[in-house]
């Protein structure tokens, strides 16, 4: 009985993978076609370079991309690792939850949050600014969480007060933009508490890659929203766990 149970749960972690890649392969079509204004819809896949349709056995997320070592199957030209990497990401994102998580409500709140949370990182990375839709889809599920027994409702707006605040001040002074103010305030109302350990996570790494940054080429380039984003993963998954640890410490 323990096998079967044992292979149940195998089997849904490796769809639950397959899941997120697939939507992590969606995600790819919607950060190319949308600045281009190509339908998203409308036409199948198709090579960059020679404009050829890419066939069905070809579009299988992250493992095509190995089978074609990088490269489109007619004209040879290198496809950007990028695409299975975001593929990647999302697929990992959504086993993490699942292993963090298990079937629960919550989990299917991680299901629209990931990929919105990779959606603005990538968005900040290209074009220095973290889209206001995305910070909008958050402050939705935000307001969704209110339905959830997991906290208090008046905990969710206290969340996103104690965050707000510091983070409008850190714009006010230059440090971080308007977006990433929203982004948080958004987050806030979703994690409650949990927010401050995303926000900390969020700065430090964001404050270690600037750094990383200035000593290798010199330039003063930030871009918090990609480590943002994986501190509000992190307080999603883990804020509570993180945040007793660390009163453990200080006690
Ligand atoms: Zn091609």
């Amino acid at each position: 009985m323990l096998y079967m149970e044992n292979a149940i749960y195998i089997i849904c972690a490796v769809v639950i993978f397959f899941m997120g890649s697939v939507v992590g392969s969606f995600l790819n079509v919607l950060a190319y076609r949308i600045p281009i204004k190509e339908s998203i819809v409308k036409g199948r896949s198709h090579c960059t370079s020679c404009g050829k349709q890419i066939l069905n056995r070809d579009l299988i997320p992250v493992f095509s991309w190995i089978f074609l070592r990088g490269k489109c199957r007619f004209c040879g030209e290198k496809i950007s690792p990028r695409y299975m990497i975001v593929e990647l990401i999302c697929g990992l994102s959504y086993l993490t939850a699942f292993l963090a998580l298990g079937i629960s409500v919550k989990l299917a709140f991680a299901v629209v949050l990931f990929p919105v949370l990779i959606v603005l990182s990538l968005w900040d990375i290209d074009r220095k600014e973290i889209p206001y839709a995305c910070s909008i889809i958050i402050a939705v599920l935000g307001l969704l969480s209110f339905l959830t027994e997991e906290m208090p409702w008046y905990e969710h707006l206290i969340g996103m007060a104690v965050i707000a605040v510091p983070f409008a001040v850190l714009c006010f002074l230059g440090a971080m933009g308007g977006g990433d103010v929203q982004l948080m305030a958004a987050a806030g109302l979703l994690l409650g508490w949990n927010v401050v350990p995303a926000a900390m996570i969020g700065i430090i790494l964001g404050a270690l890659m600037g750094i990383v940054i200035k000593v290798k080429t010199k330039l003063n380039i930030i871009c918090f929203g990609p480590f943002l984003s994986v501190g509000i993963a992190a307080g999603f998954l883990w804020g509570g766990d993180i945040i007793e640890a660390y009163l453990g410490l200080i006690r």
